[in-house]
């Protein structure tokens, strides 16, 4: 049998950090650093090569062109390696995540990306297990010999999660991550252990396609009990603005004051597509379960369902880059393109 074939591509975070002796901040390292912190990947008896940004980047730097990177560099070597280990800051990690999901149309190889909490070169690391487990699971394949992952997946400690469904829950447990509205993918304990149900398959075996637009004319607004008319009067005013993830309350919930629905309603009609997202981590939006949610319907609004944020942010700037029209943008928000939301 063939050694697997795996293409590590790390991009920073902490997992390759070290210490800067001066400023005692954690800054990021190169590479060889980080391959000899773990000697034990050699025991695993894989074909592993590895491809480095420079500079490896603390995440929150990242942005849609890092993702390009990320996912031309998957493109470019996809025959030639049976899976990829994305190595990435765990701060943005579920963004990349869910972006790589969009932009790698037909994707039928894993993509685990992993990171850890603690610098590899540290004691106490989680680094050494996170990426020793990601590549295990890069590596696996069913009874055919297809591999067990055909997705964008986050590992991190004792899970598998899928990257779109994934949201950054913790800046100290080393169970950092959590797919709040959906199962896991693999659960890890003595073993790696498969969550067969829960596992994206791709209907068809289409070549990979690379969607590299990602339109960023998009943003958050995240309401709070006492936003003022000026303010979101102003936001929703924002220049060339084509897409907003309003934050709401509950299940999908927002005041019924006039100036507020009014002010949503004419960003609605002015083409802007306004998606109904929860603030809450669990559970999604039910705009016809409360008045206060029927009325954001009633003016426009999206639901989002149980998309994440990370989720509805990046799958609006995948879908304005692909040229959609408002109209369509609206369609395929509440479509399923790769598992990332719950078709009700
Ligand atoms: N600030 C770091 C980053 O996201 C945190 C981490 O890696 O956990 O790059």
């Amino acid at each position: 049998m063939a050694r697997p074939k795996i293409l590590i591509i790390y991009t920073g975070g902490t997992i390759g950090m070290i210490e800067n002796p001066e400023t005692k901040s954690l800054q990021p390292f190169d590479f060889t650093h980080l391959i000899d912190n773990v000697p034990k990947i050699k025991m695993l008896n894989y074909d592993i090569d590895n491809i480095q940004f420079n500079p490896p980047l603390d995440s929150s730097n990242m942005n849609p062109g890092h993702w390009v990177d990320i996912a031309k560099s998957i493109q470019d070597n996809y025959a030639d390696y049976d899976g990829f280990v994305v190595l990435h800051g765990t701060d943005t990690m579920a963004y990349t995540a869910s972006a790589l999901s969009f932009m790698l149309e037909n994707l039928h190889k894993p993509v685990i990306i992993t990171g850890s909490q603690l610098p590899i070169g540290e004691v106490r690391t989680d680094g050494e297990e996170n990426l020793i487990t990601a590549l295990q699971i890069a590596a696996a394949t069913d009874k055919e010999g297809h591999p067990m992952v055909q997705e964008v997946a986050i590992l991190f400690e004792d899970y598998l999660w899928r990257g779109n469904r994934s949201t950054k829950m913790s800046a100290d447990h080393f169970n950092a991550f959590k797919s709040n509205n959906y199962p896991y993918l693999a659960k890890i304990g003595l073993g790696i252990h498969f969550h067969d149900e829960a596992l994206w398959r791709p209907k068809a075996h289409r070549p990979l396609k690379l969607q590299t637009e990602m339109d960023t004319n998009v943003m958050f607004i995240h309401l709070f009990p006492g936003i003022t008319e000026q303010t979101l009067r102003h936001q929703l005013n924002t220049p060339g603005i084509k897409g907003i993830v309003l934050k709401t309350y509950g299940a999908g919930n927002a005041p019924t004051e006039k100036w507020f629905i009014d002010l949503i309603h004419e960003t609605a009609e002015r083409g802007v597509v306004v998606v109904n997202v929860s603030q809450c981590v669990n559970g999604g939006v039910q705009d016809k379960r409360y008045m206060t949610g029927n009325v954001l319907a009633n003016a426009g609004v999206i639901s989002g369902h149980d998309l994440t944020s990370e989720a509805a942010i990046t799958k609006l700037m995948y879908l304005f880059g692909m040229g959609l029209s408002t109209e369509q943008v609206k369609k395929y928000i509440s479509i399923s393109i790769c598992g990332e939301i719950t078709v009700l």
